[in-house]
């Protein structure tokens, strides 16, 4: 609730009208003084300040522990505290939901999460929880080293879906972790756009691994040699400091139980990767292709640690086994071309994905501890990529945004369920609001048949006849024509802003995005060729054999097609909000206040949108709902006692609800008020003012 400190209305539900405008002024007036956080009842909408805030030191940290929501000025950490507080009195699950746009500040908001969770846990001192405390902590750097890149939207972009649980012991102490991650935006690793970078841990290898390291893994310390991270023409970024990023890093890596060995394999692996863009092929003749003369192949061989020939060899030819008879077949440049690239994203997905498992491997429960029976409980932190809207947008874009709408629906489905429930629970009529329900948009994209993923999956199993990008789109087109939220030159001919017949374009609930079909059916497929897996699963360095066991399989075992790309994405999306609502779930709303990074730009129309789409003033209307203001009897008594001489210093007479009553009545607010079950719900926002100027006098 507001305090006589504070600037414009601490909780939206609290201003006198609700629009948009009115929005608009209270959250641009808080945000111009400071005051990054405002809640709508339980959810806390946040605004990037992008710059350093101190608001998150010791005495913050005190001053949100253990107390309520409406006590201080609004705060993430209370929304961790309070996250914590349920996990811990009630021992249920509970989940923080962070979303927003790309660069609104999700991945900040997760880390303070962290940070305050672990500053109020531990009071005992016990070592072992002090353990876990700080590698959970540490986990974030190796994450965001591998995870992480600079895009034109975020120089700190998250590039892969980030669900994190924590799990607690009964006093409420981290004992354990485990992460979940979705889709990482591997294509990046051989492809950049003007402006962007590739993963950060190339460029902070460059410039902060040590000389000898170097040497031995034949890299020179200038990004502009390498194909794979100098197409964005951005290596270096004023906001970051590879140098020392690399050094943090390996105290994370180290901190993590990653031995010498493991590093050096990592290393080995990344700058492998840099060598590789640097192979180029040479057509010797009409059957034969080679691996041009110079040093790439080498060391991508040594580094590997993969026998030289054998690469060229997967580099340069396929081996195809067909009924039981084992054939070779030579590339043509563009195959070896796209063959090269495919095994470069492929052994880039497959590093990420081992460190995350050893990451989950060292910050798991220690089963020395507890047993296998032992029931923590947990909270959950959901930081994933935002929705993005770039001058390019392709397949991957499709994914981040189709998953920014799952989340919007989920947010939908669960604001509203709750607030209707809980009127109903406490026995109180309701009015239905009105709002965009975006489930139409999840639809066009996940529903099976009709579907954007599902036409694209029938594209990609169609392996007789030669199936490219625009036939694919020419099929969305007979099955989605007339749809309301898709659009393309031959579903609407008139259409001039799609320049060219491979756009399509979505209306997505955060706005409309043209995306370029050329590439979706490869990326989609995400073939890879049988020789390059078996290749390294020969490698010498069991790391990286590690990486690869499927390679161990026989040439002519008959692999079933493995599916597609999007559907498994889809598949984790889908288990992912299941998860999310099998918890008690706490939002907190990030927004971007200007494209510029800027600390004082407060782009109205920008901002206006953001609002708009979020839903957040429909969110306010439905938290309303006629309501200002609600709260349990026994803590609404506790504050305001004082306010009667019958409650104050105790109530005897009866129920904290007749405790409640006697307040209101003997301040004459009975006409604006409701008495549910459990809770007071207070009509007028001057009502509450009122209690709480008397309250301070
Ligand atoms: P993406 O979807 O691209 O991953 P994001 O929502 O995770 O974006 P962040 O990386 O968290 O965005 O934030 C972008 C930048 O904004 C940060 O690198 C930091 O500079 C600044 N920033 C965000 N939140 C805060 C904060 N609370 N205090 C100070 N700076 C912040
Ligand atoms: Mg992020």
């Amino acid at each position: 609730m507001a305090t006589e400190r504070e600037v414009g209305v601490g909780d939206f539900v609290l201003m006198d009208k609700i629009d948009l405008d009115s929005f608009m002024q209270n959250l641009e007036h808080r945000f111009k003084n400071g005051f990054i956080y405002t809640y709508i009842g339980e959810v806390c909408v946040s605004v990037n300040p992008y710059r350093t805030m101190n608001i998150y030191d010791k005495a913050h940290i005190n001053k949100y522990k253990d107390r309520e929501l409406f006590e201080n000025v609004p705060h993430i950490f209370a929304v961790a505290d309070a996250s914590h507080k349920i996990m811990k009195q009630q021992g249920r699950d509970t989940c923080i939901v962070i979303s927003g746009e790309s660069g609104s500040g999700k991945t900040e908001a997760s880390k303070i999460i962290m940070k305050y969770i672990a500053a109020v846990t531990n009071q005992g001192g016990q070592q072992e929880i002090e353990r876990v405390k700080n590698i959970l902590m540490q986990s974030n750097a190796i994450l965001e080293a591998f995870g992480n890149a600079k895009t034109n939207r975020n120089d700190n972009s998250s590039r892969f879906g980030k669900y994190m649980d924590i799990h607690f012991d009964f006093k409420g102490d981290p004992i354990g972790g485990h992460i979940n991650k979705y889709l990482l935006e591997k294509s990046r690793v051989i492809l950049q756009q003007s402006g962007e970078r590739n993963f950060h841990c190339f460029y902070q290898l460059l410039l902060g691994g040590a000389d000898d390291l170097l040497r031995k893994l034949n890299l020179n310390r200038n990004p502009d040699s390498y194909f794979y991270i100098n197409q964005g023409k951005s290596a270096k970024v004023d906001t970051i400091n590879d140098k020392n990023d690399y050094k943090t890093v390996l105290n994370s890596l180290n901190a993590l139980n990653f031995d010498s060995g493991e590093v050096e394999s990592i290393w080995r692996v990344v700058a492998a990767i840099m060598h590789f863009g640097n192979v180029e092929f040479d057509v010797v003749d009409e059957e034969k292709l080679a691996v041009k003369r110079g040093n790439a192949v080498d060391h991508v061989a040594t580094l590997l640690q993969v026998q030289k020939s054998e690469l060229e060899t997967a580099l340069c030819e396929r081996v195809i086994a067909a009924r039981g008879d084992i054939m070779r077949k030579e590339h043509t440049e563009t195959e070896a071309s796209f063959g090269r690239d495919a095994f470069s994203k492929a052994i880039y997905e497959r590093l990420f994905g081992w460190i995350v498992e050893k990451i989950n491997a060292a910050i798991a429960i220690d089963a020395n501890n507890y047993s296998k029976n032992y029931k923590s409980s947990l909270i959950g932190v959901l930081d994933i990529y935002g929705f993005e809207i770039f001058d390019n947008n392709s397949f991957e874009q499709f994914c981040i945004n189709y998953c920014n709408e799952k989340l919007q629906q989920l947010f939908i489905e669960l604001v509203l369920k709750q607030e209707q429930e809980e009127y109903m629970r406490e026995g109180i009529a309701w009015t239905n609001i009105e709002y965009f329900n975006n489930q139409i948009i999840c639809d066009l994209v996940e529903a099976p048949h009709k579907g954007i993923l599902s036409i694209m999956d029938d594209a990609c199993k169609m392996t007789a006849e030669k199936i490219t990008d625009e036939m694919l789109l020419e099929n969305m087109d007979r099955t989605l024509k007339g749809h309301h939220h898709f659009m393309s030159r031959q579903t609407k001919p008139s259409e001039k802003s799609l320049k060219h017949k491979v756009q399509f374009r979505i209306t997505h609930y955060a706005g409309d995005v043209t995306y370029c079909i050329e590439g979706f059916l490869d990326k989609n497929k995400d073939t890879l060729f049988q020789d390059f897996k078996r290749l390294l699963y020969s490698s010498k360095d069991k790391n990286i054999r590690d990486m690869w066991p499927e390679g161990a399989q026989h040439i002519t075992k008959t692999t079933k097609r493995p599916p597609t790309t999007g559907i498994l994405f889809k598949n984790s999306m889908s288990a992912l909000v299941q998860n999310l609502l099998s918890k008690e779930p706490h939002y907190v709303r990030c927004i971007k206040p200007n494209e510029i990074k800027s600390a004082a730009a407060f782009d109205e129309q920008r901002v206006r949108h953001q609002v708009s789409y979020l839903g957040l003033v429909e969110n306010v209307r439905v938290r309303r709902a006629g309501f200002a203001y609600r709260q349990r009897y026994d803590k609404f008594l506790k504050r305001y006692k004082m306010l009667s001489q019958f409650t104050w210093p105790n109530f005897r007479g009866g129920s904290d609800q007749d405790g409640v009553k006697v307040i209101m009545d003997s301040n004459n607010f009975s006409n604006d008020v409701k008495y549910g079950k459990t809770k007071i719900f207070i009509k007028s926002p001057k009502t509450l003012f009122n209690l709480e100027n008397q309250r301070n006098e």
